[in-house]
């Protein structure tokens, strides 16, 4: 626990720096001219009452209609009891999605077509979060916008909400099908691999970091329904 609330505040810290260090770099304010002399800005600042920056946030900030929630359901498809591994936000086509805490971009997919490792979750993002060992993942995406290796902190645009897939599903709603991960044995990434054994309910993970969602009603509501939902995790484990 101790060491939790210690690697929380260093993420705080590290996310806190380069603006402190901004503002406090006389070259930064070359305009002003007349920049007084400050012995000690930057220390001053940082002994500041942390601002509520949070340590995580809900993937769709705009808000969202709720869809298919984490774990086993009757499949409105086909009938039969399936294992959802995330959540599903239903929202507009192009609704930012943002990552839900600092992390690094581990992998982008692209997929649209035919059958991959990453099966039916079309244009798809994964984050890792090292100082928690949990991997999100951002699936049916309509644009990414970053790329693998790039640092995001909490809140930061990965993407916008879309129905990409393998073309399976065509007429699938738009929304953001969300998971949360652990690691796989030996500390290996949890993607491209089995869904389930590695999977833990988004929301509750979430909501254990202080996230509150904001649930909205976009327009068209009312034709948003599960009934097109398709069992995607089912195809997304050994394909090659
Ligand atoms: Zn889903």
């Amino acid at each position: 626990m101790a060491r939790n609330r210690t690697l929380l505040l260093l993420v705080v810290v590290l996310l806190l720096l380069p603006v402190t260090t901004a503002h406090g770099d006389p070259s930064e304010r070359a305009s002003g001219g007349d920049a007084m002399p400050d012995p000690a800005p930057a220390v001053g600042r940082r002994a500041e009452p942390a601002p509520a920056a949070p340590v995580a946030v809900s993937p769709l900030p705009e808000g969202f209609v709720p869809g298919s929630t984490y774990g086993v359901r009757v499949s409105p498809r086909t009938g039969r009891r399936t294992f959802h591994a995330g959540a599903d936000f239903l929202a507009p086509r192009g609704t930012s999605v943002v990552a839900v805490r600092a992390g690094v971009v581990e992998q982008v997919t692209r997929n649209t077509l035919g059958r991959t490792r990453f099966g039916g979750y079309g244009r798809s993002v994964v984050v890792y979060h090292p100082d928690v060992e949990r991997w999100s993942y951002y699936a049916h995406l309509d644009s990414v916008t970053v790329r693998p290796g790039q640092t995001l902190a909490a809140g930061e645009a990965l993407g916008t909400v879309g129905n990409s897939c393998n073309q399976r599903f065509r007429d699938m709603p738009t929304h953001l099908h969300f998971e949360v991960r652990s690691a796989a044995p030996g500390g290996r990434s949890p993607f491209p691999g089995a869904y389930r054994v590695h999977n833990e309910d988004p929301v509750a993970w979430l909501e254990s970091m202080g996230v509150t969602f904001v649930r909205a009603a976009p327009e068209g509501e009312a034709s948003v329904t599960r009934e097109r939902e398709p069992a995607l995790a089912r195809t997304a484990t050994t394909r090659p």
